[in-house]
């Protein structure tokens, strides 16, 4: 189907669930990565069914950009630009985030250092509002909603085409993993490398607190040979064996997904040799573990409290005083460590969270995956928020959220997301997203 047939069969159902006057939900082809919670109303709302939006539309070798409909996966993205020697300049790791909501929810990955988040490379969005209004949305044309559509995860309108930059790739990646023993000379490391801006790649994995590798990548034009951690072989256990590894470029961007990063450590036989071996394709990989624990979500109700997943972005100049505190309260591992350079603080973070971040724009991204949080008396998520929150840090909202709606306001900027609501949601289809992500809080 072309796509601007698509798009008339989307804005005929935007008008008519409009009629309804309530908040509705989208359906995409991809599995979403927002932690699963029996609780959350979304499971009950109207669907608005994007599962047609998966294609490409148009690769431009000459100026290096790419169009694309917002439910394309970057992993069919990389596999469609790579035989050009071309790749987005952020590719998120997980094999089934869609170019919308990685645009929606703040992806980041290791290029991030240098390119920022994947919003960052974005020249324009094609947004339906909720009267089923088409707006095309540049720096120059409709900037408002371009630049707050961003991090607005879903309540600003749905995303149809996004256009992007690519960058020049090669087939291989070397890969050097460096260790150390403490925070204080990681940091140091860290901070280093970031600077020198000679690498293609840069990301970390902390394993406890006398054990930190910082991940350096670098594409290549050819390899010794290449390790593969799509089934037998697990990546995170390879970085602290392996001083230097090569993958193809292809590997390299999705090395997390076959373990969803570390989420299969919380089913001991799911990292068994034999297991993996002859039942892998039915449970690993993180579309697999994301089907499989939408379906056991019932069973998670019965948990307390939802595990904490969540990324939570620090200024550098706090990391050592966020991992300090991190070790003695959450002393959760793996730790994943992505720096993050923003371009600027973006238009959504409030004046007063800005003048409390000062001039920084260089973040650490540490993202807790899996994590227990079961404790009658300690909610481990609520202690987080707070931290982050007192070092001027910013969490993204894919998990457990506890703001009080004072608090949420206080970090995000409302009047300026209150103007843009007006203009692309004027039949409240999208909802709020301080009530989106505090459906317990009502
Ligand atoms: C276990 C886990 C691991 C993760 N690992 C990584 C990682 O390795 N790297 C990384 O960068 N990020 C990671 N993330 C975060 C991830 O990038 C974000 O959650 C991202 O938003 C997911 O995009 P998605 O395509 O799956 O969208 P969804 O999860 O389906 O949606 C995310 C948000 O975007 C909105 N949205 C989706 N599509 C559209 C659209 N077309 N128009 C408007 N709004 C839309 C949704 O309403 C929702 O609020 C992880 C998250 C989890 C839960």
């Amino acid at each position: 189907m072309i796509h601007e047939k698509k798009i008339h069969s989307i804005i005929d159902q935007v008008l008519n669930v409009a009629k309804d006057k309530k908040p509705i939900a989208f359906n995409k082809k991809s599995v979403p990565h927002l932690v699963p919670d029996p609780k959350n109303p979304r499971y009950k709302k109207k669907k608005i069914d994007l599962s047609t939006l998966t294609d490409i539309l148009e690769i431009d070798v000459k100026n290096k950009t790419c169009t694309a409909e917002s439910g394309v996966t970057f992993f069919d993205l990389v596999n469609e630009t790579l035989p050009y020697g071309l790749v987005p300049m952020t590719v998120p790791e997980l094999k089934g985030i869609t170019i919308g909501g990685a645009v929606s929810g703040c992806s980041i990955e290791s290029m991030s250092y240098k390119s920022g988040g994947f919003h960052d490379s974005c020249i324009a969005y094609e947004v339906i509002s909720s009267d089923g209004t088409l707006l095309n949305c540049t720096h120059e044309n409709n900037s408002d909603v371009f630049e707050m559509i961003h991090g607005s995860y879903g309540t600003l309108g749905i995303l149809t085409k996004l256009t992007f930059k690519l960058i020049q790739a090669k087939p291989y990646v070397k890969m050097t993993n460096l260790i150390c023993d403490n925070i204080i000379d990681y940091n140091r490391y860290l901070n280093q490398h970031c600077a020198q801006k000679t690498h293609d790649f840069v990301d970390g994995i902390v394993y406890d607190k006398n054990h930190f590798v910082l991940c350096l990548g670098n594409m290549v034009d050819e390899a010794p040979y290449t390790s593969s951690y799509d089934r037998e072989h697990i990546y995170y256990k390879s970085v602290v064996e392996k001083i230097e590894d090569y993958m193809t470029t292809q590997q390299y961007f999705f090395r997390y997904d076959t373990e969803c990063h570390w989420v299969t450590k919380q089913v001991p036989f799911f990292e068994n040799k034999f297991f993996r071996k002859t039942m892998g394709s039915h449970f690993l990989g993180s579309t697999n573990l994301i089907k499989w624990s939408k379906r056991l979500r019932h069973i998670y109700g019965l948990k307390k409290r939802q595990d904490l997943v969540v990324d939570v972005f620090i200024p550098s100049y706090n990391f050592i005083n966020f991992y300090e505190w991190y070790e003695k309260t959450l002393n959760f591992y793996p730790l994943w460590i992505v720096p993050y350079k923003m371009p600027q603080i973006y238009p959504w973070v409030s004046p007063e969270h800005k003048n409390r971040i000062g001039k920084e724009s260089f973040f650490i991204d540490c993202a807790v995956y899996g994590m227990k949080n079961n404790d009658t008396h300690v909610d481990y998520s609520k202690l987080l928020e707070d931290k982050v929150f007192e070092l001027n840090g910013v969490k993204t909202l894919i998990g457990r959220n506890d703001y009080s709606e004072n608090r949420f306001w206080e970090i995000y900027n409302k009047p300026l997301y209150d103007t843009v609501k007006e203009k692309v949601d004027p039949n409240h289809l999208f909802e709020n997203v301080y009530k989106k992500f505090h459906p317990h809080r009502d």
